[in-house]
């Protein structure tokens, strides 16, 4: 069973932080046929066809036409065996939503809307560059929960300049008395060259320590707990049936196929990245010629994406699984992060703690192979 991924890159306007591939052009039609041509050209590329989830993400799939989003799942049940019971995930924004788009994505075969809200704060919201007030993210939460879906996710997110444990706090309680029944929570990172970055160089922002970003992500965990919301992944938390599938599936190192500018596919041994382009990418599929790059994973690589993704999940890392030893080629580092409490091995997998969590990436590096280590 697959995943298949749309990505589609066009968004209202750019939020300061955001180092996503998308373009605020008005003129779509283009890169969304040449979407479906590339979706025809590798429709082989999915083992046995089946596919049990499809997602569009972005950019924001929500600019489009409720009609367009319907023809692509048309068109992916036209070409694969999508499983009946099939997880169809939207990324849409508060601007776009309205009781009516909401009925025409259902009817097309949606079935799990992730809304990205960020913060309930104007002036938050104002700063991000987002397209969208607290108004507008309150109500098309309330639309969402009635429109019916199987289920439904929103994003905030925490770590903001001089954002205190109480504002974070009152974020929470907003997103629970709305009932929600999965979050994603992000702290805010400095990506290299968005305008955040300029920001933060030139002085005029300065983000919070370690100790507050990590004192937030102790009351998101709280919280979340207290709520009955179970801490699948890092940055997600869900009641029992409402976890992500597709995310999962990335998780799990499951096969996908990414369709659109700047999409990724993953097939178990070979990573394949669309260009980040959308004239180049159109250009490129109408004359045939190349528009990816891909690469071939060593034993090393997989080991270490299975440590990286696997780690953050509170299933954890099945240790059969991992084709190199890294506990015992990493084994003074590995005896440390256990001794220490951050983690601890459950059934043959390799779990972090709940104080782990606060450093799984550096864990997991920590517990990187090279090719040599064989
Ligand atoms: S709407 Fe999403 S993808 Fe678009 S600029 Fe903002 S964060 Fe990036």
């Amino acid at each position: 069973m697959s995943g298949l991924y749309l990505h589609i890159p066009f968004c209202r306007q750019a939020c300061t932080y955001c180092d996503f591939y998308f373009s605020t052009s008005k003129d779509r039609g283009g890169v969304l046929d040449a979407m479906e041509l590339e979706l025809i050209k590798r429709s082989r590329e999915l083992g046995d066809g089946r596919v049990g989830t499809i997602y569009f993400g972005g950019g924001t799939p929500s600019l489009l036409e409720p009609g367009r989003i319907s023809t692509f799942i048309q068109q992916a049940q036209d070409l694969f065996r999508v499983e009946r019971d099939a997880e169809m995930t939207l990324e849409a924004n508060p601007d776009d939503i309205t009781a009516e788009r909401l009925a025409e994505w259902k009817v097309g075969g949606i079935t799990r809307i992730s809304l990205g809200t960020q913060s309930f704060r104007d002036e938050r919201l104002k700063w991000m560059g987002r397209a969208h007030d607290a108004r507008q993210a309150l109500t098309s939460i309330d639309l969402i929960a009635k429109a019916g879906f199987k289920t439904w996710t929103i994003d905030l997110i925490y770590g903001l300049p001089e954002m205190s444990i109480e504002e974070w706090d009152e974020q929470l309680t907003i997103a629970l008395d709305h009932g929600m029944p999965h979050l994603s929570a992000y702290c805010l990172t400095v990506e290299e060259k968005t305008v955040l970055a300029h920001q933060v160089k030139k002085g005029g922002v300065h983000m919070p320590g370690d100790d507050t970003q990590s004192a937030q992500f102790d009351r998101l965990m709280e919280r979340m707990d207290a709520a009955g919301l179970d801490h699948y992944e890092i940055s997600n938390f869900g009641k029992p049936g409402h976890y992500s599938r597709h995310n999962t599936s990335y998780w799990e190192g499951v096969p996908y196929l990414g369709i659109g500018p700047s999409a990724h596919s993953f097939d178990g041994i070979t990573r394949r990245w669309n260009l980040s382009n959308n004239a180049g990418y159109v250009k490129a599929l109408n004359e045939r010629t190349v528009y990816w790059e891909s690469e071939t994973l060593t034993p090393a690589q997989r080991t270490n994406e299975r440590l990286m993704t696997g780690l953050r999940t509170a299933k954890g890392v099945d240790i059969a699984k991992l084709e190199v030893d890294a506990l015992r080629i990493n084994s003074s580092a590995f005896q440390q992060h256990v001794s220490n409490g951050s983690m601890r091995i459950a059934d043959g997998r390799l779990v972090l703690s709940r104080a782990g969590r606060h450093f799984a990436d550096r864990i997991a590096s920590d517990l990187f192979v090279t090719d040599d280590d064989r």
